[in-house]
């Protein structure tokens, strides 16, 4: 009798002989292509879809096999739709290949892929450092959810760097990483947090959703397990929930197995738009990237700003660790501006014709919050000395966006005169 619980993707089977002999015929993919062009190429098999430019969505549950023997064998590169389609797969080894990593799994939204990722490395008993500028729902799984199961967290300072080592306790199997943090900005040094955390044997993370592979190769500076919200830059679009998770060889096989456990895989059309905005995410991210820095420079030139929080300023407190380990910086940045009343910050913000006020970012519109980490931050004290906002800078036209800006500081200005 076969193994039934024998894994599927160990049992390969050619594409149709008609795509094989299409596939014949094309030259051979170059070797080292930039990343332009793998951002374009990758995880795309046209002639294994008829010649179509684009993986399509497959939809399906069931998988058939031919034979009796080809079912208990689970002979065929695809098992169940849980377990994977030509949908899924495209985007995965796209991922994989981006990200330099052994393999990817992919989950329904950014939170997923991070609850996956840490479950796939800690059990009863563990310890987890993590830091204390981490994406709050990332803290309240921790608090909730992983102390019911047993795994105690331990919150530091972002920027600790190879001081980490005086928090690792015998039982500590993973630290957290997210560099910058997503609201207060805060660099970490990854390479340095990474070599002492694995001369202990744990595992590092780290929430990569700021950067993207593009902008922060998370496995070639020592990261084991590295989460995206494709939610953000890989949708751009604020119209999709999306999570990936790439491994290097190390950690992939305790990912996918968990993974599995879970079958918490997405549904195909929301993989198909991954797929779509991958090919222009480079593109994306770059015009994202100049417009976020002109505007922040032009921020931090105003009377009213007080600080500028973003890593490619010069006058960034991290500024030097960004500069040796990223490639770029993306459209998320953080601003503390000058003591006001909260009213006078409301005067300006909701008068904002142009920047939409709500959660997450990533998209082609511009945004902004007020936030505040004061009362859920436990390893550093968040005091700014002044109200704290976070900028989404979108595609719009930066003149229009400083006028939109402008007329804010002239509404908050002329509130506190009135209060005076
Ligand atoms: C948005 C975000 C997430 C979660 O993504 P969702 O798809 O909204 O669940 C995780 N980490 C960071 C840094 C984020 O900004």
């Amino acid at each position: 009798m076969a193994d039934l619980t024998a894994g599927a993707a160990q049992f390969q089977i050619s594409p149709p002989q008609q795509a094989l002999e299409a596939m014949s015929k094309l030259p051979p993919k170059p070797k080292n292509l930039s990343e332009r062009t793998r951002l374009v190429h990758a995880g795309r098999e046209p002639f294994e879809q008829h010649g179509f430019v684009n993986t399509p969505i497959y939809r399906g549950s069931t998988v058939l096999y031919p034979t009796t023997d080809d079912l208990l064998h689970r002979r065929g590169r695809y098992s169940y739709g849980t377990k994977g389609t030509p949908t899924t797969n495209s985007l995965e080894t796209a991922w994989t290949e981006l990200a330099g990593a052994a393999g990817t799994v992919l989950a329904p939204s950014g939170l997923a892929a991070v609850t996956v990722a840490l479950l796939s490395c800690l059990k009863a008993g563990d310890h987890l450092l993590m830091t204390d500028s981490v994406y709050l729902p990332t803290r309240h799984f921790c608090n909730g959810m992983l102390k019911k199961f047993g795994v105690e967290t331990t919150y530091y300072d972002p920027q600790i760097g190879p001081g980490i080592e005086a928090l690792l306790r015998p039982n500590t199997t993973a630290v957290f990483t997210e560099a910058p943090g997503s609201q207060s900005f805060e660099m970490q040094d990854i390479p340095a947090i990474a070599e002492v955390t694995q001369r202990h044997g744990a595992v590092v993370l780290m929430d990569n959703t700021w950067a993207t592979p593009l902008l922060f190769p998370p496995h070639e500076r020592g990261v084991d397990i590295a989460i995206e919200a494709g939610t953000k830059y890989l949708s751009g679009g604020s119209d999709l929930l999306l999570g990936l998770v790439s491994a290097n060889e190390r950690c992939f096989k305790a990912l996918r197995d968990t993974y599995d456990s879970f079958a918490m895989c997405p549904g195909p059309e929301d993989v198909f738009l991954g797929l779509r905005g991958l090919r222009t995410m480079a593109l994306r991210l770059r015009e994202h990237e100049k417009q976020a820095l002109d505007m922040a420079r032009w921020l931090e030139a105003r009377p009213e700003v007080a600080r500028v929080l973003h890593p490619a300023l010069e006058s960034y407190p991290g500024h030097e660790i960004w500069k040796r380990d990223f490639k770029g910086s993306s459209g998320l940045f953080s601003i503390i501006l000058k003591p006001c009343s909260d009213r006078a910050l409301a005067a300006m913000l909701d008068g904002l014709a142009l920047f939409g006020m709500g959660y997450s970012w990533g998209g082609f519109e511009s945004l902004v919050i007020p936030f505040n980490c004061a009362s859920y931050r436990t390893a550093t004290r968040w005091e700014p000395g002044g109200h704290a906002l976070r900028f989404h800078i979108g595609l719009e036209d930066l003149e229009d966006l400083k006028r939109d800006l402008d007329a804010g500081f002239g509404r908050l200005l002329e509130t506190e005169a009135r209060a005076a």
